[in-house]
């Protein structure tokens, strides 16, 4: 064999590896024998496997983006992380906090509902059904499908149900404790929004003279107070880095829940300690000037 095929420390410092060293013969016998297959191999092909997998969960053509836990959005580092049943990705601080079983959840919800009506100065008077479910079911009710494992953010992870006067929350399985809370402010924010703000005077105020037009300046208006109700609600028990990281991810959004967030952020700056809140959208109808609303409108559709 030519030294140009043998690895160089098998030739010993001379140009040829020794002929008494079959390793051709000696790759097949332990390939024959499961050398190939054996467990330090098989964990780096997975490894190589999973990111294929996660990458194909990316919606984006062929950008490679890092993938990120569905849950709380930072980026996996290609082990620590589990993979639901669901596909979706949970991180392991995320797993450690999740949230599994009914009573828990309701629990947490109660707190979070007392916190509320401290915090904003509201009641909620509104008899509540609260359900836990799977991703798919959440995605499918709340319209849209946003791929798991692709870290794009806020992922919808509950959604408020208003049927006939009947109530209901609904919230992904498997939670985070953070994320949960996270969803209970918003989904409670929008059960709040149902039953205090005047459809007929939202319709005047916020009328955009086309149906389109009127529908995205609602969504604006009811996203974008929600967005911002959960992460003020994030920074006043404390969680301010989870709050921070959520405040960063949704301001870089496009969309009616990034757009509206900064207008409520900027009529109602974030109070980011422990303080009481003077000034909330809770409080104000209309919580935002109808002009600045069209102008986004116009904007938008210019
Ligand atoms: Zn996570
Ligand atoms: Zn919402």
């Amino acid at each position: 064999m030519e030294k140009k095929d043998a690895a160089a420390y098998l030739c010993f410092g001379k140009d040829q590896k020794p002929a008494y060293l079959k390793t051709e013969g000696l790759k097949r016998f332990l390939a024959a024998n499961g050398y190939a297959s054996n467990p330090l191999t098989k964990a780096r092909k997975a490894r190589k496997l999973e990111f294929i997998d996660l990458k194909r969960n990316e919606d984006q053509g062929n950008e490679w983006t890092a993938a990120a836990c569905d849950f709380c959005g930072q980026p996996i580092n290609g082990v620590s992380y589990q993979q639901l049943a669901d596909g979706r990705i949970r991180c392991n601080e995320c797993a450690a906090s999740a949230i599994e079983d009914l009573e828990e959840f309701k629990q947490l919800f109660e707190q979070c509902i007392q916190l509320m009506q401290d915090f904003y100065q509201v009641t909620f008077q509104v008899p509540l059904e609260i359900r836990m479910t799977d991703s798919d079911e959440i995605a499918s009710r709340a319209g849209f499908r946003t791929p798991t494992g692709s870290g794009k953010k806020i992922r919808v992870l509950g959604f408020a149900q208003n049927q006939d006067g009947k109530r209901a929350v609904l919230i992904e399985n498997g939670s985070p404790r953070l994320a949960s809370i996270d969803t209970i402010v918003h989904e409670m924010t929008h059960i709040w929004q149902s039953v205090s703000w005047n459809e007929m005077e939202f319709a005047r105020l916020y009328g955009m003279g086309s149906k389109k037009k009127t529908k995205l300046a609602s969504l604006i208006l009811h996203e974008g107070m929600a967005v911002w109700s959960a992460i003020q609600f994030l920074y006043l028990i404390g969680e301010t880095s989870y709050a921070a990281r959520q405040e960063a991810l949704i301001e870089e959004r496009k969309d009616e829940y990034g757009l509206g967030f900064l207008l409520f952020r900027k009529h109602f700056p974030l109070v980011k300690t422990t303080d009481f809140l003077y000034r909330t959208p809770f409080r104000l109808f209309p919580p935002i000037p109808p002009q600045e609303i069209r102008s986004i409108i116009h904007a938008i559709f210019s």
